[in-house]
């Protein structure tokens, strides 16, 4: 029986809606990385924060958070929340499990061998995460760094490449800057990962249609998940080995008038089923992003996004397919 793991249990994919396939429910607080407020503030937030998605036809939305990261705490116990979320929210929620950049990843994380991961991971779609009983119900976003795959990131995105093949549970990743795409296809593909289940993420971080062709060409999927995100800093090192005065960090501007450009080439190229569409949105965004994510919330890709698209073009059957019959394909497992 073919059926998606949400937080609340399986559910046929008939019943999703339009999906948001990457998202980080609890970290819509001022800072990327903010664990902390009380539980009910983090849960209000994002019950508020998705309250107009049902009227908009989106009917799931999937957390995408790795552990220790983004709202997601080190060992997983507060997943509960997700489900409460859902309940409150009335909206599907389906639970990614993963690890981010070295740099933040908890100790345990560090300190595991690929067996011990994998099984984590296994053990994270099989029975629960955090010992919670809810269920991962896709990998992700497991992460490379800027350039690189750190021997840690390796380690991990090939323990999520085995737990996939044991699960059946398709894979996110997030490319930083959408660096070192072809090498995670590489590693999936040398773990005898089926690239079919397989979308690399970020790459709309790029924009270039020739990168996305290649991935594509692959058997890979992309995602254009950081739509609205038109400014974004980022700082190459956690903030608790920041020294005061210099340090290093990134900047970069991707206007969504280019993300328009960038999809409606692709469909136009008859990438339809192989692309997905999210915001990515925290509450950082939402402050350096007062335009889109600030203005609109979980709205910009519904209200501005595709009419967008389709004002560029892109037939109302692709919106479909991107936003709905793919990411429901991707979640399903046991088909
Ligand atoms: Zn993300």
């Amino acid at each position: 029986m073919a059926d998606v793991m949400t937080v609340r249990g399986p559910v046929p994919p008939s019943e999703l809606g339009r999906v948001m396939p990457h998202e980080h429910l609890l970290s819509l607080t001022p800072g990327p990385w903010l664990t902390t407020g009380t539980r009910d503030d983090r849960i209000d937030l994002a019950v508020g924060a998705l309250a107009g998605l049902e009227a908009r036809g989106f009917g799931t939305v999937v957390d995408l958070s790795p552990y220790g990261v983004v709202g997601r705490d080190p060992d997983g116990a507060e997943i509960a929340m997700l489900a409460e979320i859902s309940e409150r929210s009335g909206l599907h929620i389906v639970s990614g499990t993963a690890l981010y950049l070295e740099a933040y990843a908890p100790a345990w994380a560090r300190e595991a061998t690929l067996d011990e991961l994998t099984a984590r991971f296994v053990a994270d779609a099989v029975d629960g995460i955090g010992g919670s009983g809810i269920r991962a119900g896709i990998f992700g976003e497991q992460a490379t760094s800027l350039g690189e795959i750190t021997p840690f990131e390796d380690r991990v995105l090939r323990a999520v490449a085995r737990a996939h093949r044991e699960t059946g549970l398709a894979i996110m990743t997030h490319t930083t800057h959408g660096t070192m795409a072809h090498e995670q296809v590489d590693l999936l593909a040398s773990e005898g990962v089926d690239l079919d289940r397989v979308v690399i993420g970020h790459l709309d971080t790029q924009l270039s249609v020739d990168l996305a062709r290649s991935i594509l060409d692959r058997g890979a999927l992309i995602a254009v998940d950081t739509i609205g995100k038109e400014v974004w800093d980022f700082f190459l090192e956690p903030a608790a080995e920041r020294p005061d005065g210099e340090f290093p960090k990134r900047s970069f501007a991707r206007s969504d008038r280019g993300r328009v450009e960038f999809v409606a080439e692709l469909v136009a190229d008859g990438y339809a089923d192989r692309i997905v569409l999210a915001q990515d949105l925290t509450g950082a965004e939402v402050w350096m992003n007062p335009g889109t994510h600030g203005q609109l919330g979980y709205a910009h890709l519904a209200d501005r996004f595709l009419p967008a698209l389709a004002a560029h073009g892109v037939p109302e059957d692709a919106i479909e397919r991107m936003t709905a019959r793919t990411p429901a394909r991707l979640l399903e497992v046991g088909a």
